[in-house]
């Protein structure tokens, strides 16, 4: 898994193509993740009491893995995503700039 909570994301296929969000949370287990502001999902709650008003809850819908790409921060295009171990730590490069981040 290569896309982490805080990183900006493009989305390529679905209504929101073309959009990008930030990462608010990624489930492994499902290999998808939530991105703000994409594939909202809007629900209609009822009116609990006589004289309250029905709302409009909107909330991002989970997104697959495989549908978005990450935006390098350093060249800020959206790009793939290489890993190498430096100092044993596991970095992300970019396959574009070759940054790491
Ligand atoms: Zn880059």
């Amino acid at each position: 898994m290569k896309i982490r909570k805080g990183d900006t994301i493009l989305v390529r296929t679905g209504n929101d193509r073309g959009r990008t969000g930030k990462v608010m949370k990624v489930f492994i287990e499902k290999s998808s993740l939530l991105v703000e502001g994409i594939n909202i999902q809007k629900k209609h709650r009822r009116p609990r009491k006589e004289g309250e008003k029905g709302q409009i809850v909107e909330k991002p819908g989970l997104m697959s893995i495989s549908n978005v790409q990450i935006i390098c921060p350093k060249c800020n295009k959206s790009v793939r995503v290489g890993v190498k171990v430096e100092n044993k730590k596991k970095k992300r490069v970019c396959k574009k700039c070759n940054e790491s981040f």
